[in-house]
């Protein structure tokens, strides 16, 4: 039954495999669009995502009512207690594919996400899992490893059928892959066959792992996959290189921390929750979730300290101003919590550069009102910081008000 799909994936790996990183246009803005002077040349503008948002992404095994093994497995109350934390904790939790869409820059997602995924496909994740996961109406992914589905190599009665992943797959679950038989792929041997593996036959194997187990998915389920969890965690650069050139979007490890918009997608951290371990649940939780005591506290910061430009107070000659603040001066930023927010414009896609600690955005949409106020918060060690700071505005194009404004005094 299995030896159908094992030698099937090898052939068609280069002929499919378009990666998504080529595919996908570079973002760079066109060096053709110089500015000119048409007066009412249609405006493209890029969403503004919420630069800010922090996605948790869990991971569970098996959900069953005795647990023996506590590393992989946690009781249904458990399971269902942690998806209560979440809401309870102002988390929501989105699709594996609005996080994707977010990283992009093409989809805002609320300030406090979770990702929910459940690993190697064993049957309680359909029989128990899922309908927990339903009554909270939760989306959630499956990574799942081909060889252990049922039928295959190490598919045996606990595991999910194809029919199962079927459904859910109908469902809207979103299936992602784990790798084709579950090692640890940085070493050059194959636990199944029980061989070491030379140079090449390790890159022929590397291939069906990472290559042959997203086009068997994609195949029996007639999905894209975009998603790969290396199994245990274990990666190096050739592994990431292997998935980028497979086309797989993001790669997901064990190492859990926050993602942000800077988190680099071939390498995102997932918590893996065990039975025996509930805190680790619920200090990631903790970490980015909505205090229920109120709101969290936020030091405040003199804008005077931060250098900013335009200056507290100070009045401008232009509606569309280059609105810049030096952060070096606060240690320990998370550099993917720096937000920019403008009166009349709200978040702004303003740019950080941890190195100079400088965030700047140009405005590029004339400002309105005579005053602009411009708040900025970042997270320093856990703790929020803002500053805030407001200055005016002077252009004949600034205001609504039809009175003969006050032309500025050319300069020479
Ligand atoms: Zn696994």
């Amino acid at each position: 039954m299995l030896t159908r799909f094992t030698v099937f994936p090898f052939i068609l790996t280069f002929v499919i495999c378009q990666s998504v990183f080529a595919a996908k246009p570079a973002s760079k803005s066109s060096p053709s669009a110089a500015p000119t002077a048409a007066p009412s040349a249609p405006k493209v503008t890029k969403p503004v995502v919420d630069q800010t948002a922090q996605v948790l992404v869990f991971g569970w095994h098996r959900v069953v009512d005795k647990v023996r093994r506590p590393d992989t497995e946690i009781t249904p109350q458990d399971f269902e207690k942690q998806m209560q934390e979440l809401k309870d904790h102002g988390i929501t939790v989105i699709g594996m594919q609005d996080l994707l869409a977010w990283k992009r820059g093409e989809k805002s997602i609320p300030p406090r996400c979770a990702i929910l995924t459940l690993d190697d496909g064993w049957k309680s994740q359909y029989e128990v899992g899922w309908p927990i996961l339903k009554k909270f109406g939760y989306p959630f992914t499956l990574f799942i490893y081909t060889e252990g589905v049922r039928g295959g190599h190490f598919g045996g009665g606990e595991a999910m059928t194809w029919e199962m992943l079927s459904e859910m797959r109908d469902a809207g679950v979103d299936i992602e892959a784990h790798s084709a038989t579950h090692q640890d792929l940085r070493k050059p041997y194959d636990k199944v066959t029980k061989k070491k593996l030379s140079p090449p036959e390790y890159e022929q194997w590397l291939q069906n792992e990472i290559v042959g187990s997203k086009q068997l998915l994609e195949q029996k389920l007639g999905i894209k996959v975009n998603c790969f969890a290396v199994p245990y965690g274990f990666y190096n650069e050739h592994i990431k290189e292997v998935c980028r050139n497979a086309g797989y979007e993001a790669v997901f490890t064990v190492y859990g921390q926050p993602i942000t918009y800077t988190s680099p997608l071939d390498s995102l951290g997932r918590y893996l929750i065990e039975g025996n371990k509930p805190k680790v649940f619920t200090d990631a939780v903790k970490l980015i979730g909505t205090s229920t005591g109120g709101a969290t506290a936020v030091a405040e910061v003199g804008a005077n300290s931060l250098s900013t430009q335009p200056t507290d107070g100070e009045t401008v000659r232009t509606a569309l101003p280059l609105i810049k603040a030096n952060l070096s001066g606060i240690a320990g930023i998370d550099p993917g919590s720096v937000q920019m927010r403008v009166s009349g414009l709200g978040v702004v896609p303003a740019s950080y550069d941890p190195k100079t600690g400088t965030v700047a955005y140009q405005v590029t949409q004339k400002l309105r009102d005579k005053s602009c106020t411009v708040i900025l918060t970042v997270k320093s060690e856990g703790k929020k910081i803002e500053t805030h700071w407001t200055f005016g505005i002077e252009e004949s194009g600034a205001g609504t008000s039809i009175s003969p404004s006050v032309a500025p005094t050319p300069k020479k």
